[in-house]
């Protein structure tokens, strides 16, 4: 009898064995092949073949599920696949669970289509290795179709400067018109405020890798890349990503997938080449630079538009094999500069000492290594009243020239305890709200001593810029003792996000609510059109005061 009990929990055994090493994807289902697979790099994937992709990666495995990130403005449910071993089905699964948590997002640019086309092959590839290298420590987030009704409007007219696909790309605009690269901080797109609602505060991945396609300067390597560039953000952040984690995935993408990479950048004058490469802004109006801000890493990669589709597409599929790669080997290196970024930032806010301030100007510096970029002899002709025009020769010119990537604060001012909104300014609530900024109510009255910005002069940009007047701000900054009501917004610093709420909210901030003209209409008086002060004020020093979570 007893040996049969031992049989019975022998067969039981062996059958658990072999359900564990089921492959969660038979390899005699067909490979789903991309649209730029398929034609052979003629074309990229419309919404209705990337969801149909999707389903088909649905039906042969169980590692993966799809979430909606949001609803596009033209009506599109923009997909995010959700894949992990066992895939959970919800972050609270995670709660307990040591896995790290990675995501890729493509198409932002409906017109730049590589990260889409690659991002699909990775996740079917992934799903279809039985070992699933990554699945055992990494869930891994993709949204291949960010920018959806971009992707829509397809025709071989849209980024005519690019090598291919000959059958056309989308456009560079969502369905509101507007560029959502510039939309982090006023997130007044759907797609914005789906990825800040549905993956960062529902997910918080460790990582955000946005997929481009360059625009600019004539060069050898077909991808570059960057990481978050503004020094508000964590320090020890932006130099990890900039002196560990990039220059070890640029040499392992080398050895081990043939495929150069160099930061982003241009010329800094393209009639004498060797002054030097130049990186982008420091806006957190940038996806990357905005990662910066809430403490998590970003990577930006920009696949080179000269290069040909094909080696577009795969040299992207390779970059982000590779950054897979790293964050599998450092899952956990990563996560403790993450929460250690937390815990400085908390620190910081609770007792802000003199040390402690906020950038609002910078200015730009060379890294202490030089970078070369392999380019080739250059011609310049002059055009009268225009930029001139530039035409690349066959002779090829290889370049070790400073990058100018570092940006140092050139105007600072305090780094506040916290933030009080005394009036009722439904917007800006909204808008942190959006964020995840955690606000508080004063639950009774309270005088206290702060600081405010007296406004002198505020100007609306003439140009109109993704729907705005851009408002650039002069003032000064004075102490007072104010009566602040029972219902004041109280914005303490002391959280995650506190890097984040100062800003959104610092007066002089150079991506801020101000500049965005949300506070337009408390501004100004009706009468005498003198404007008056800004209404919010800083707490400089922590104060004990009654207050309570608002909902
Ligand atoms: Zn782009």
């Amino acid at each position: 009898m007893k040996d049969r009990r031992n049989l019975v929990f022998l067969n039981l055994f062996f059958i658990l064995f072999l359900f564990s090493s089921i492959p969660s994807f038979s390899l005699t289902e067909k490979k789903p092949l991309t649209v730029a697979e398929s034609s052979n790099f003629t074309a990229t994937s419309r919404y209705a073949e990337v969801t149909e992709f999707i389903r088909e990666l649905q039906r042969q495995s169980s590692l993966i599920r799809v979430e909606t990130l949001c609803w596009s403005t033209e009506g599109r449910a923009v997909p995010l696949l959700i894949l992990g071993q066992p895939v959970p089905s919800s972050p609270h699964e995670l709660k307990n669970d040591k896995r790290g948590i990675i995501y890729i997002q493509a198409n932002i640019h409906a017109g730049e289509v590589e990260g889409k086309e690659a991002s699909l092959m990775l996740a079917r590839d992934i799903l279809r290795d039985n070992n699933s290298r990554f699945l055992d420590k990494l869930v891994i987030l993709i949204a291949p179709i960010f920018n959806a009704d971009g992707n829509e409007k397809i025709s071989p007219e849209n980024r005519r400067n690019q090598v291919g696909p000959e059958k056309g790309v989308g456009v560079r605009y969502n369905g509101q018109s507007l560029d959502l690269n510039r939309d982090s901080m006023k997130m007044e797109s759907p797609e914005l405020q789906g990825l800040v609602q549905n993956v960062l505060m529902r997910w918080d991945p460790l990582l955000l890798v946005d997929c481009h396609t360059t625009n600019g300067a004539y060069h050898e390597e077909p991808i570059t890349y960057s990481w978050s560039l503004n020094p508000n953000g964590d320090i020890s952040i932006i130099e990890y990503m900039r002196e560990r984690m990039l220059p070890f995935i640029n040499a392992h993408l080398k050895e081990n997938y043939n495929t150069l990479s160099i930061p982003y950048g241009y010329f800094m004058d393209f009639r004498n080449p060797e002054k030097g490469w130049r990186t982008f802004s420091p806006h957190p109006r940038f996806v990357t630079n905005y990662m910066g801000l809430r403490n998590r890493l970003a990577i930006l990669d920009e696949n080179y538009c000269y290069a040909d589709y094909k080696i577009r597409v795969l040299g992207c599929y390779h970059f982000l094999l590779s950054i897979l790669e790293y964050c599998h080997a450092h899952k956990d290196e990563i996560a403790n500069l993450v929460s250690e970024a937390d815990r400085k930032t908390i620190q910081r806010g609770l007792r802000p000492s003199e040390k402690d301030t906020f950038a609002v100007e910078f200015e730009i510096k060379p890294l202490k290594e030089p970078i070369t970029v392999r380019g080739w002899e250059m011609k310049v002709f002059p055009r009268e009243g225009g930029w001139p025009r530039i035409e690349k020769t066959d002779v090829k010119r290889v370049f070790t020239f400073p990058y100018y990537a570092d940006f140092l604060p050139k105007r600072t001012v305090k780094f506040p305890h916290a933030y009080l909104l005394p009036d009722p300014i439904p917007e800006i609530k909204e808008k942190l709200l959006q964020h995840g900024v955690v606000l508080e109510k004063l639950t009774e009255s309270v005088e206290l001593e702060v600081e405010s910005f007296r406004i002198k002069e505020i100007k609306g940009a003439e140009r109109l810029y993704q729907g705005h007047r851009l408002n650039s701000v002069k003032g000064e900054y004075m102490v007072e003792q104010k009566e602040f009501p029972e219902g004041t917004i109280f914005i303490s610093t002391a959280q995650q996000l506190g890097t984040l709420a100062a800003y959104l909210l610092e007066p002089e901030s150079d991506d801020g609510l101000l500049v965005w003209n949300f506070f337009d209409r408390y501004l100004v008086t009706q009468w005498q059109g003198v404007p008056r002060t800004y209404p919010v004020y800083k707490l400089l020093k922590p104060v004990n005061i009654p207050r309570e979570i608002r909902r």
